[in-house]
């Protein structure tokens, strides 16, 4: 069985998390690729720094500086500085070169804002490949960079990627290796670096997944899983065991964060199985998404249109243990002004007011979970 691993950047917060994703690594089995996401808030300092870049220079050096500090304090902790250091400071390099583009053209564009996102996912990666071959043994690690095989078509921080291409190039991946590769980023055809968009890291690990036709992917949060809704509105709340790719699918859409919406299409292509779970405990069972569909309430999803909230039901079959009519007279006795927005077999949505968001949510748990 092949295995591939994704950690998002909220489980890379410090050098004790990078020890626990590294002893995950080490200890298992069977994989082939891991896809990893910037370091916690780093693609947000990043998009700092552009814009920085388009007032003043000096400001975002100053940023860079940080950026940099934050690495080197990771790299320290885990004592592998002297070895990543050439890899850290011709990012920096880089970095300092775009910022000076973004001078230079008069201002910030998607294909320079790509340059300096995809910083993010190759200081992180670096770093991780270094420990892992530096402090683990047993394994052969192998540093590859995702845009030799994610091609992907040239719109610019929300590129698609190009299958055909991404297919001519598996053979990349070889097998008896762990590759340590970055999620989010990708090169268009003219070998520009493209980004498919934020929190693309998901989508990488699951095009790479079915590229080597992997049998499963373990995408690692700092959560025990996919949460029925959010767990600090309501804290009853339970962990999913079990989605379709169609339902996990349907709650990207209709709002959950959990994970990038597109992620779905190349697992289903292959069957690939997708596990949710946590870098904190990784001997849970995680929300498992399959063929196999989960029975009953599915979750709360909850998310802005035109000023108004939206917040869904989603259920395999909503009207078997929910009765909207006595909700609607529920919301009416706590004052909530609510408009029906969607009724059909698997949704039932309410549009309300902003500030209503957590009653509105508590009330539909009880109710329905
Ligand atoms: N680092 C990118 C972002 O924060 C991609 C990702 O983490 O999925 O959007
Ligand atoms: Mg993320």
């Amino acid at each position: 069985m092949t295995q591939v691993y994704k950690f998002g950047g909220s489980t890379i917060r410090s050098a004790e998390a990078l020890r626990s994703i590294a002893n995950i690594i080490n200890s298992s089995q069977d994989l082939s690729v891991v896809v990893l996401s910037a370091t916690h808030n780093t693609t947000n300092e990043l998009e700092e720094i552009a814009a920085a870049a388009v007032r003043s220079i000096d400001d975002a050096q100053e940023l860079i500086e940080n950026l940099l500090d934050k690495h080197y304090k990771l790299t320290d902790d885990l004592e592998i500085t002297e070895i990543v250091k050439n890899d850290l400071e011709s990012l920096k390099e880089e970095l300092l070169n775009s910022v000076n583009d973004v001078q230079r053209m008069g201002g910030l564009n998607a294909q320079l804002m790509d340059a300096i996102y995809s910083i993010g996912e190759r200081a992180s990666s670096a770093i991780l490949f270094h420990f892992l071959d530096q402090k683990f043994h047993g394994k052969q690690y192998q540093f590859l960079d995702a845009r030799d095989i994610v091609v992907t078509n040239n719109k610019f921080s929300s590129a698609s990627p190009l299958f055909y291409e991404i297919n001519e190039r598996r053979s990349l991946i070889e097998k008896d290796k762990v590759y340590i590769t970055q999620g989010f980023i990708g090169k268009d055809l003219a070998g520009n670096t493209t980004t498919l968009g934020r929190e693309g890291s998901d989508y990488t690990a699951a095009i790479l997944s079915w590229a080597i036709s992997a049998e499963k992917l373990v995408v690692w949060k700092d959560v025990d899983g996919i949460f029925q809704c959010d767990p600090k509105v309501y804290s009853d709340v339970k962990i999913l065991e079990k989605l379709s790719y169609e339902q996990a699918e349907l709650l990207t859409e209709k709002g959950a964060k959990v994970l990038f919406p597109r992620t779905m299409a190349p697992l289903r292509e292959r069957s690939i199985e997708l596990i949710v779970k946590s870098t904190f405990n990784p001997t849970g069972a995680g929300t498992k998404i399959s063929l196999e569909e989960s029975d009953g309430a599915i979750g709360i999803t909850t998310r802005l249109d035109e000023g108004a909230m939206i917040i869904s039901l989603l259920s395999k079959e909503i009207f078997k243990n929910f009765n909207h009519q006595s909700f609607l007279k529920l919301l009416e006795q706590h004052e909530v002004q609510a408009q029906v927005f969607e009724h059909s077999q698997s949704v039932f949505a309410v549009s309300i007011q902003p500030e209503d968001k957590n009653r509105v949510v508590s009330l539909f748990a009880k109710n329905s979970l």
